[in-house]
C-alpha cells in the first residue's frame, strides 16, 4: 500500500524534537530505524501529520560506562548491540539475543529504543532488559527521569513513556562476580518473532543459585516475570529435581492466551521447555568453568 501524506522534519537535537513534537500539535511521530513505523505507515495503521526523524541526535547514540554502569544510547542499533566490545563485556545477555532480532536487514537499521519504545510483546530485548534489571533514562518537556525496567512496561504496546517522551538510553547495572545468563527462543523459521522467548540472568556461586532473573517474551501482553520460580529457585543447586519442580510452578507466573496459531497449553508446555532447557545449560556452563578453575 502507498504511505499517508506526511511531513518529514529531521532534528539534531533532543530539544529540537521536543520542540518539534509540541509544534505537532499530537499529531507528530519520532522516526529512529524506521523498521516499525515505516511498516505501519504502509497498511495505513498511522496517520501522523509530521515524521520527526530523530536518527541523527548525537545525544542519543554511543555506548560507554559511567560510574560502572554500562549506557547503551537509545540510536544503538541491534547490529552494535550484537558486537560492541562493551556490550558483549557487560551485559552478554544483550549480545546473545540480539541476533535471534529478525534478519540483518533489519538488525543494521533497527534501534534498541525503538525497539523498547515500541515493545512489542513478542519482542527479545525487552525480556533481556528486565532480566537485567536495567534502567530506562527518558526524556520530556519537564526534564530527564529514571524507570526501573519492572515498572517500564504497561500492557500491550504500551509503556511509561508519555506521548512526546524521547526513550534517551538504557543503564545496565554493574555485572556481579559470579553472574550466569542465557537466551534463547523456539520459532518455527530463524528470523521470526519468538513463538515464546526467555531470558536469564543470575548470580550462581559455589553451585547455588544466589539471586535469579527468570523472563520470558511471547507468553503475555508485557515481558513476563516468572517470580514464584525465581524464588523457587533461589538457593538451590539446580538439580534437577529443583528444575522439574520449578518447570512444575511455572503456570502460577505465566498464563498464556489461546491464539489461532498456538493454543496456549501448547506455548506454556514450549515456555517449560524452554525453562527446563536454559537452567541445565547454566548449571552445566558454570560447574565446567568452576571444575576447568580447579
Ligand atoms: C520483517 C520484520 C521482522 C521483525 N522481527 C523482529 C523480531 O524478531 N524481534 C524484534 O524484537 N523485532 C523485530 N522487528 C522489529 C524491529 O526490531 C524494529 O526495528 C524495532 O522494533 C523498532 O526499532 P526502530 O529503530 O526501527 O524504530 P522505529 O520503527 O523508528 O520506531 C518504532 C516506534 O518507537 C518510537 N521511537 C523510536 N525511537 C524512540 C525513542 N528513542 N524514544 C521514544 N520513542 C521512540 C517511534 O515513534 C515508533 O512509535 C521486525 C521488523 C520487521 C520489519
Amino acid at each position: 500500500m502507498k504511505f499517508p501524506e506526511f511531513d518529514y522534519l529531521r532534528v539534531d537535537s533532543l530539544s529540537d524534537a521536543l520542540a518539534a513534537y509540541e509544534a505537532a500539535d499530537g499529531e507528530g511521530i519520532y522516526l529512529a530505524g524506521g523498521h516499525s513505523v515505516m511498516p505501519s505507515l504502509a497498511l495505513r495503521l498511522q496517520a501522523p501529520a509530521v515524521l520527526i526523524d530523530i536518527a541523527h541526535i548525537e545525544e542519543l547514540k554511543g555506548v560507554s560506562i559511567q560510574d560502572d554502569w554500562l549506557r547503551i544510547g537509545a540510536l544503538t542499533r541491534h547490529v552494535e548491540i550484537a558486537e560492541h566490545p562493551l556490550i558483549r563485556q557487560h551485559a552478554p545477555i544483550l549480545a546473545q539475543a540480539a541476533p535471534y532480532v529478525a534478519h540483518p536487514a533489519i538488525r543494521n537499521r533497527g534501534t534498541i529504543g525503538g525497539n523498547l519504545a515500541l515493545s512489542d510483546p513478542a519482542s527479545e530485548f525487552p525480556a533481556v532488559i528486565r532480566a537485567l534489571r536495567a534502567r530506562l533514562e527518558i526524556v520530556g518537556p519537564t526534564g530527564v527521569r529514571y524507570v526501573e525496567a519492572d515498572d517500564y512496561f504497561i500492557d500491550l504496546y504500551t509503556t511509561v513513556i508519555e506521548p512526546g517522551e524521547i526513550l534517551r538510553s538504557i543503564l545496565v547495572p554493574p555485572q556481579q562476580e559470579n553472574s550466569v545468563y542465557a537466551f534463547d527462543e523456539l520459532v518455527r523459521r530463524r528470523g521470526d518473532y519468538a513463538m515464546v522467548g526467555l531470558a536469564i540472568q543470575g548470580i550462581y556461586e559455589q553451585k547455588k543459585v544466589n539471586d535469579i532473573s527468570i523472563v520470558f517474551c511471547s507468553v503475555g501482553n508485557i515481558p513476563m516475570r516468572a517470580v514464584t520460580v525465581e524464588k523457587h529457585l533461589v538457593g538451590s543447586g539446580l538439580d534437577e529435581e529443583h528444575i522439574s519442580s520449578a518447570l512444575g510452578l511455572l503456570g502460577e507466573d505465566i498464563d498464556p492466551a489461546d491464539d489461532p496459531h498456538l493454543p496456549a497449553d501448547v506455548r506454556l508446555h514450549m515456555a517449560r521447555v524452554l525453562l527446563g532447557r536454559l537452567l541445565r545449560r547454566i548449571k552445566n556452563l558454570s560447574d565446567m568453568t568452576v571444575e576447568v578453575a580447579a
